[in-house]
């Protein structure tokens, strides 16, 4: 049972107990507003996957912050398909983990089924993936919120964002329980002082939801939209514009006939996706696949002028790479099957989702297309598909810090970006949180290069680009694949996070140990070069390749407690001591040795990359002043001058990536920039 506190249901946690947090160094300066007021230094609006995110970040890093939400039993609830990770998010899931943040620590406690995608290409690309219970999952993230240093979690809803002289200086909430003098409609407003906001509000600003013919207000399923804060936003000068999702029908998981699915398992050895896990021990939960076919098709054909996608009902775009079924049919016409993976929604719960069959059209349709499937003919529906739109911010208002270019101390974050999916979304949090919490130090805010992770480069995207539809993360975003692996995310971020304070005590512990192996690891490994094919004769050989390393270091660790051959030259002797402590080594950290064994693998791909990247990183390096004045630029093209006041580039390298800007423009500016320190020196 959480304390109470005097707003209702809060959760005021010990700063004793809160074994991780570093004492907060800075003080609040808030100018008073009139009302009820309580202050703190950085209020997160919207308690999703992005808000959850940032507050556990600001926490951590000592911020006084209040999580304002429309429920706190919703917070970090999934909206969609109950799983974690993926081909592209499984990166980010582990660069969040790596920089300290929660969701790899709560996929790897809620997780039922957990596999390793593209497995069978290049490891760059392997994408780790969990398919998670959806209510455990929430409930882990809650309790650690529970737990967060400096954290109040506030159940209302935020309708105004204050600014005073171009900063924000307050949130004004709207609760209709707890104490406090009510107004005649029996709710109260409370006046929140704070020097940071960040707004996560997902799509729930002006959400508008659809299902055949009929169109309500709502921000999720069942769950009211929240258009005071659009107002709000708009009114500080973030300009707003609308995108659309869709999700599946949940079906009751008694009403399948498996045996007509194909089944899918989860891998034999389930791999975590956070670096302080040590191993998974959980009995896994079988997926099933099955089909559209000939029939389901033509019904959704005759029906899609019930559609809301078709018939102009739903004008805003949505995710081209992740299309509701109606899309596919229309789009891919050729096709005469679409894949539908049926996924439990959990352990204890007999809701399923179907993975494939994001539909807005009517009820009486979808009940058909369900019924239409292998293995769903008689399957009862618990929950309808559905679409909805919503107002998002065009992220190139941002800075790369993710704080708006319209008014100081605005961060926004997740969904409200044009961003869609829960990886995404957390990042984005992540670094919200982070940022927030090291301008109120005075220091330096984040921003991850694109060699250095996906986050960096989603972010990039963002604020660079622009989105015309969700965006989502895909590995073909990356440029430095190679060096951006789910395997080494620690080695590219936990410095870092330890550096800004988000990184404790145990997880640097484990990634310094981890470090330490690997080198002496690597060490060992270039002493020995192997090549046969059984056990006795690959390690006996002077001769030996990598991959027969690892094998033998795989095989031998499965044979736990088998005795090595007998050396038969002092030679050998030398190499079975070297085998034996690279085997102890691999017991201890068998992630450590595979991922060194990439490195070796792909060495050669690895350093033109790194060159690569450091190129870029010079250019990096070299920061735009954020108020620069392009139109005092002498020479510099007017569609240049026009997009960089825009986009307001924070670096050159990033002025390079905006679109409409030459190298010849980046070269102008350089000067520009160099005669103006000149000037100044
Ligand atoms: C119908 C639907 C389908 C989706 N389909 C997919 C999909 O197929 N694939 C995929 O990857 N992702 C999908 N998503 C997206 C995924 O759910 C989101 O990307 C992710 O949850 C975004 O996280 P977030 O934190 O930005 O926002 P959300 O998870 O939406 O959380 C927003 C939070 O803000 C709170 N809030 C909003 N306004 C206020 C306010 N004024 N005051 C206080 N609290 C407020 C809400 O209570 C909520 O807790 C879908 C989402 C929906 C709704």
């Amino acid at each position: 049972m959480l304390p109470r506190g005097p707003l209702g249901r809060l959760s005021r946690i010990d700063p004793k107990t809160a074994g991780n947090a570093r004492p907060t160094c800075w003080q609040l300066s808030f100018c008073t507003i009139s009302g009820m007021v309580r202050t703190f230094d950085i209020v997160v609006i919207g308690g999703g996957h992005a808000g959850a995110a940032a507050a556990w970040a600001a926490g951590r890093m000592g911020c006084r912050v209040a999580l304002v939400t429309l429920s706190a039993g919703g917070i970090a609830q999934m909206s969609c398909n109950p799983a974690i990770g993926g081909v592209g998010k499984g990166q980010i899931v582990r660069e969040i983990d790596a920089l300290g943040g929660l969701m790899g620590l709560a996929a790897d406690a809620t997780g039922i089924q957990f596999r390793m995608l593209n497995r069978s290409k290049g490891p760059a690309v392997w994408g780790p993936r969990c398919q998670s219970d959806r209510h455990a999952y929430a409930a882990f993230v809650q309790a650690a919120l529970a737990q967060t240093p400096n954290l109040e979690i506030l159940e209302g809803e935020a309708t105004d964002i204050i600014a005073d002289s171009g900063h924000v200086s307050g949130v004004k909430i709207i609760r209709s329980r707890g104490g406090g003098a009510m107004d005649a409609s029996g709710q109260e407003e409370l006046t929140l002082g704070c020097r940071a906001v960040i707004v996560t509000a997902g799509t729930f600003l002006r959400g508008l939801m659809h299902c055949g013919e009929k169109i309500w207000p709502g921000g999720r399923y069942d769950e009211p939209a929240a258009g005071a804060l659009s107002l709000s936003l708009e009114n500080l000068g973030v300009k707003l514009s609308r995108l659309k999702t869709g999700t599946c029908p949940r079906i009751a998981s008694e009403s399948i006939d498996y045996s007509r699915c194909q089944r899918q398992d989860g891998d034999d050895v389930p791999l975590p996706f956070s670096y302080l896990t040590e191993r998974l021990e959980l009995e896994q939960t079988p997926c099933y696949l099955t089909a559209t076919n000939a029939e389901v098709h033509r019904i959704i054909r005759e029906n899609l002028h019930r559609a809301p996608m078709f018939t102009g009902q739903i004008q805003a775009a949505g995710p081209r790479y992740c299309p509701s079924l109606e899309t596919k049919i229309d789009r891919f016409a050729d096709k005469d099957s679409h894949p539908i993976f049926i996924e439990p929604e959990g352990r204890s719960t007999n809701w399923v989702y179907l993975n494939g069959v994001s539909t807005s059209l009517p009820p009486d349709v979808q009940e058909r297309i369900v019924h239409g499937i292998v293995g769903l003919e008689n399957a009862r529906v618990l929950r309808w598909g559905y679409a909805i739109e919503y107002d998002f911010a065009q992220p190139t208002q941002l800075h790369p810090t993710l704080d708006a270019k319209a008014v100081a101390g605005l961060y926004l974050a997740g969904q409200i970006n044009g961003t869609t999916g829960y990886e995404e979304a957390a990042a984005q949090g992540l670094l919200a949180g982070i940022n927030a919490a090291l301008a109120l130090r005075g220091q330096e805010g984040v921003i991850l290069r694109r060699d250095q992770g996906y986050i960096g480069v989603m972010i990039d995207d963002l604020v660079t680009r622009g989105v015309l539809e969700p965006y989502r993360m895909f590995t073909s975003r990356a440029e430095h694949r190679l060096l951006l692996r789910s395997d080494n995310a620690d080695r590219r971020l936990t410095e870092l996070g330890r550096q800004i304070g988000l990184v404790d005590e145990r997880r640097w512990e484990v990634f310094s140990r981890k470090q330490a192996v690997m080198q002496e690891a690597g060490g060992l490994m270039s002493g020995i070069r192997l090549e046969n094919k059984t056990l006795r004769q690959r390690l006996a050989q002077p001769e030996v390749t990598l991959e027969a390393l690892m094998q033998s270091l795989r095989d031998l660790a499965a044979q736990d407690g088998q005795a090595p051959p007998a050396a038969e030259s002092e030679n050998q002797a030398a190499r079975w001591a070297k085998v034996q402590r690279l085997l102890e080594l691999y017991r201890e950290q068998p992630t450590a040795l595979e991922g060194l064994a990439i490195d070796y693998r792909y060495a050669g791909y690895v350093e033109k990359e790194l060159v690569e990247a450091a190129r870029m990183a010079e250019l990096e390096a070299k920061r735009i002043p954020r108020e620069l004045d392009y139109a005092g630029v002498l020479h510099l093209r007017a569609e240049a001058r026009e997009r960089l006041s825009e986009i307001r580039p924070a670096t050159l390298a990033q002025a390079l990536r905006v679109s409409g800007v030459t190298p010849a423009d980046i070269t102008i500016l350089m000067i520009h920039m160099q005669q103006a320190r000149e000037g100044s020196a």
